[in-house]
Order: C-alpha cells, then structure tokens, then sequence
C-alpha cells in the first residue's frame, strides 16, 4: 500500500502521535524504555556526519581527533560500568555495533568457522533468533544445539545444559535470554563451558541494567565474551556493545569493523557514553531495583487473580503469563489477549511459553515488562490498580469503559521529553 504521508510535516505529525500514543498508554513491553533527553540528545547532533572506520588512533578518515575522544570515552565508561577496577586492564570494550543482533553476528563471525557447533537456548523457550534459530544467519552458518527450561519449572536445568554441552562439544555456549524471568547462574554456565573447552558468550542484552544497578550478578569473571543492547534496562540509545577478555579484542573489532559494518554512527556513540555514565549514578541502582520489585509485585498480584506465572515469579524486570493454565482464560490465545489489551491502552507482546502448542503468531502467553513504566514513574504500589486493569480487560473482554481509566492512569506517568 502506498504511503499517504508523503511531506515533512505529516513526518512529523506521525512523530507527534506516537509521543501521544506513548503518554497515553501503558508500556509494558520488556524490551522497551525510555532514554531521557541528555542521553537522546547527542543522537541529533553533528557527531551523526563524521566517517570513521575503525577505531580511536587508527581511522581511514581524517578529521577523526575529536570523535576518537567520544569513543575512548564511550569505551572507558563502559568498562568502567561492567569491570571492577583492578581487573579493567583484563577486558576490551567495542562501542561500536548498531544492534544487538549485529553484535551477536560479528562475536560469531569473529570466534567461529561455519559449520561449527553453538549451544543455545531455543527461541521457543525464551531465547533470542540470533541464537542459532533455523530461519537466521547463525541458524543457516553454524551447526546449533539447543537447550531449554524443564516443561513443569519453567526453569534452566544446568544438569540438561551440561550434558548437552559434553555430548556436542561445542565451540561456543551462549547463556541469556529475552523471555526469561529468574536469575542466570553465569558461574555455572562458566563451569560447564571451561570443562568442554567452549567460549563462554554472556547476552545480557535484557538485563544489563539489572547488572549495573547490582540487581542480577554480573557475568564478568566468567564469560570470554559479553555482548548486549543498549536500549532495553540499560536506558541508552538504540544499539549495544561487545564486552571481551582482552586476549579476543582483535578477532572482536576486526569482525566488527571490517568483518560485518562499515562506518560506526558516532552520534549513537556519543549517546551510549553518556547512557553508560548515567548508569553508573546511584539513582540508577534504585531504578534497577524498582524495576525488579514491580515486576515482582505485579506477577503476584496476577497470581492471586488466577494467572499462571511461568516459573512461579520473577527475579528480574519481566515475566510471561501461561493463559492456558491461567484460571478462566484457558481458550484465549496471546494474540487475542495482546489485541484486547492494545484496545484498552494496555500495550505489551503475545509470546510463546515453554512448549507452546500454538503457533509463534498466535502463542498461549503474553509478556509482560516493568522497565519502561518505571522510569516513568510507576511504583510497586500502583501494582494492584495495574492488575485490576490488565484483568478486567481479559476476563470481562471490556475496553470501551476502561479506555478512558486507563488513560488517565498512563497520563500520570510522565514520558521523559
Ligand atoms: C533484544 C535482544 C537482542 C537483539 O537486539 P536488537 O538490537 O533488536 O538487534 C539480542 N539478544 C537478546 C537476548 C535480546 O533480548
């Protein structure tokens, strides 16, 4: 279908009602925050012009002094977020790919020859389509086992991980997740990894935030490799970053640069650094450990409205609910309950639950994310009033009347501007 938006100003006032969609709405999609102005900021400036392949001291452009600073800067406060100390000296920082997915691309085009052996957790169960799914690049490129949660706990059994892990050998195991809500043993992970001999890859995209602010242990010290977003509970701009020993930083960068992008955006850089900053302030611990006590909160209060929580509760910023365990709700799917709590301005995302017997369209769960609303201000005690909104729209199907509720409700939680 052609596009009837064809001039700057209706640009433009598409971009003023999606401010409005967001004011007027509850974000409860887990992947999704809000950066606040001084971190947006820098992604309008000047910075966005400047070429630079390759890295601070060693460009293919001139005129790069100034923005070398700005990625030096990026890549220390980066370490300095992440790496005690003492052990900085021991760690590399790339701050240059424009997504998590490229991240994750250029760690297994850098370390791994095609056809080599990944062990991952399945899409299926909550792990990420970079992870080795049939339908990405690393699915078609490497040879990928997978791992899951046990069907009754919803939980990582280590003992499965490490059996698969000295069954197939493989040469990389990547522990992290985007629809997973208990803490990630990266210990145990390190363990079964050195005893088969494997890299270690920590994607701590969903949870880097949670890391910063001391809310999920950290996995530095046991991963070889640590890539992450930027822009999920961490806070920042669009993008992420490679985190390394210092032994694979060249296989690192030169698989960045030149190996899968070309010229980094250096305003998106600048943004990180300063979202990396930002994150080392201690109102950022508290908003990390806000995050996790809603989350926390709003799973239990569903709870005692009949939903069925996948593994009991939560330990991080999200959760995904079974409907079809879920007492009363047990025929709807995720994407009918998606689309009734859309019309009500509740907006989340249907997501499949561990052996799902429904397609990954439709799904029987939805998954629900507190970091976006709380740093909109929302507080564990605004949790029975949320509950009672998310549950009278699923069982009553009622979006009319509460439409209005809700949106007074959004209104009081303000998006930064
Ligand atoms: C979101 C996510 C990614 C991909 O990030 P994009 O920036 O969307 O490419 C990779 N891994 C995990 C675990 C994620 O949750």
């Amino acid at each position: 279908m052609k596009s009837k938006f064809l001039s700057v100003e209706s640009i433009n006032t598409l971009l003023d009602a999606e401010s409005t969609r967001h004011q007027d709405t509850i974000n409860l999609i887990a992947s999704e925050n809000y950066a606040d102005a001084q971190t947006r900021a820098p992604l309008a400036s000047i910075a966005g012009t400047k070429y630079a392949e390759g890295y601070p001291g060693k460009r293919y452009y001139a005129g790069c002094a100034i923005v070398d600073e700005i990625e030096r800067a990026a890549q220390q406060a980066l370490l300095d977020l992440f790496v005690p100390e003492g052990q900085q000296d021991l760690y590399h920082a790339n701050v240059q790919p424009h997504a998590g997915s490229s991240a994750n691309l250029a760690v297994y085009n850098g370390l791994l020859k095609p056809g080599d052996t990944i062990l991952s957790m399945s899409l299926a169960h909550g792990g990420h389509l970079t992870h080795g799914h049939a339908i990405n690049l690393s699915g078609k490129t490497y040879t990928i086992v997978f791992y899951g949660v046990n069907g009754e706990t919803g939980l990582l059994e280590y003992e499965e991980i490490e059996r698969l892990a000295k069954l197939h050998r493989p040469k990389l195991i990547i522990a992290g997740a985007t629809a997973y809500s208990r803490t990630i043993d990266f210990a145990r992970f390190g363990l079964i990894a050195k005893s088969v001999d494997a890299f270690l890859l920590a994607d701590i995209a969903h949870i880097a935030g949670l890391i910063a602010g001391g809310c999920h242990p950290s996995p530095i010290g046991y991963a070889d490799i640590i890539t992450s977003t930027t822009h999920k509970t961490l806070r920042g701009p669009r993008g992420a970053f490679i985190l390394c020993k210092k032994d694979l930083g060249s296989k690192v960068d030169l698989s960045i640069m030149p190996g899968t992008q070309g010229g980094p955006f250096m305003h998106a850089i600048a943004a990180r650094a300063v979202a990396f900053l930002k994150a080392q302030e201690p109102v950022f611990a508290v908003y990390a450990r806000t995050v996790c006590a809603a989350a926390k909160k709003l799973a239990n209060e569903l709870q005692s409205r009949g939903y069925h929580i996948v593994s009991g509760g939560t330990d991080n910023h999200l959760f995904l609910v079974d409907l079809s365990k879920s007492t009363g709700l047990e025929s709807l799917s995720g994407k009918e309950a998606e689309m009734l709590l859309e019309k009500a301005g509740i907006v989340l995302n249907r997501n499949a639950i561990p052996g799902d017997t429904r397609p990954p369209l439709t799904t029987s769960g939805i998954r629900i994310g507190l970091p976006a609303m709380v740093t909109r201000g929302i507080q564990p005690e605004d949790m029975p009033q949320l509950a009672m909104f998310i549950d009278t729209v699923m069982r009553h199907r009622e979006t009319e009347h509460l439409r209005e509720d809700i949106r007074t409700f959004a209104r009081r939680f303000t998006v930064p501007a």
